[in-house]
């Protein structure tokens, strides 16, 4: 075990103390920060801005942990996926999604989901237990080091667990990039199964929801919200996600309706798009009617099958049927083509190596 202090672990205003307690002028704390988040050091030996002695005197008392890279999957598409090893032994995956000129990281926020989702591969895990704000930053710091020069240009929250019911580690996570890692929170998105108090939460509806446990450490930047729908009707989502059943449609598209956006943004919906339970023209006409007045983009995800799963993707003709039908009543819809399928690396298809 270690007795030194993980630099990882503090949040900046803790590496400012930390870095006061140690008896060193405070522009340490900065080029520390930047070191870590920005420069992707692996250890304290590595910054090389510090003298010699000073960096063997902070290794004295502290170090940087780093997440284990196991495995490194390529798909056909260019689709890649990391598995990665935590500190006490559990792992994750993360996926690097390249598209023209965007690198898109899809990361991890909890180890497996509870949420059971029945469509979800992730979901057969069961929860495992919640990442820590460093282990879900040190998914990008990981990568980022692993793909220079090249740099990762956005992030989504679309890989393992439910962000919203690790809100506060998913909040200090999401501090950390975008004011240390500098990616602007334009380019991060949250997706969420529909936690309705948290996303109001997210949103800024603070005073306004109740809480259980301690308030917040800190406030959340203000990043694109994605809504895993999935069904247009209580009936069809209680049965793919049980979660409906603690917060239905109305609650969670009246959250949606009062989530604040900037001007020119909008709410992604995800549909993953099941033969025969949630493809008919008459679900795209409800989801029409659903959506209405909310600033919005629907992203149709053709069911990626998984061993042991009952459900099928439809033809190709449905979904593209279904997406007209949106396309007619102008909505924005895409059809999401799945990326690293091949490598079980598409959306809903990531278990980390787990049996
Ligand atoms: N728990 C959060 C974050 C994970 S996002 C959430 O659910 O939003 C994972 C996305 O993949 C979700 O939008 C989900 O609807 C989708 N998904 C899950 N299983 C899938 C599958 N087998 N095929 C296609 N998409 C799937
Ligand atoms: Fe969890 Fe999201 Fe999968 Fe549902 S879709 S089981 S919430 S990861």
């Amino acid at each position: 075990m270690h007795t030194k202090t993980n630099l990882k672990a503090l949040t900046p205003q803790q590496v400012v103390s930390f870095v006061h307690d140690a008896g060193l002028p405070s522009f340490r704390a900065r080029q520390l920060l930047h070191w870590i988040y920005e420069k992707c050091a692996h250890s304290i030996g590595e910054i090389t801005e510090f003298s010699l002695a000073l960096r063997k005197r902070l290794s004295v008392q502290s170090y940087l942990s780093n997440l284990t890279l196991l495995k490194r999957q390529t798909s056909e598409d260019g689709t890649e996926k990391f598995l990665f090893a935590l500190e006490d032994g559990e792992s994750i995956e993360s996926v690097l999604i390249p598209d023209k000129n965007r690198l898109t990281l899809c990361i991890s926020s909890q180890v497996g989901c509870g949420m059971g989702c029945l469509f979800c591969l992730t979901g057969t895990l069961g929860f495992k237990r919640n990442l820590k704000a460093y282990e879900i930053v040190d998914q990008g710091i990981a990568v980022s080091r692993i793909i220079t020069p090249k740099r990762i240009t956005h992030i989504v929250f679309m890989g393992m667990g439910e962000p919203l019911l690790n809100f506060d580690e998913v909040v200090d996570s999401l501090c950390r990039m975008t004011d240390l890692m500098k990616i602007s929170k334009r380019r991060i998105t949250l997706s969420t199964a529909g936690i309705v108090p948290r996303i109001l939460e997210l949103g800024g509806a603070g005073g306004s929801v109740r809480r259980t446990g301690p308030p917040p450490r800190m406030r959340a930047p203000r990043v694109n919200l994605a809504i895993s729908l999935n069904a247009p009707t209580d009936k069809v989502r209680d049965m793919l996600m049980p979660i409906n059943k603690t917060y239905p449609l109305k609650s969670l598209i009246d959250a949606c309706r009062r989530f604040p956006l900037e001007p020119r943004r909008r709410i992604t919906f995800e549909y993953v798009m099941l033969n025969g339970i949630n493809d008919s023209a008459a679900d795209a006409k409800r989801l029409i009617i659903l959506l209405k007045g909310i600033p919005s983009k629907v992203n149709l995800i053709p069911f990626n099958p998984y061993h042991g799963c009952g459900f099928r993707r439809p033809l190709d003709e449905t979904v593209l049927r279904f997406q007209q039908i949106l396309l007619d009543a102008h909505m924005t819809a895409l059809i999401r083509k799945s990326k690293g399928q091949d490598i079980l690396a598409a959306c809903g298809q990531l278990k980390a190596g787990y049996a």
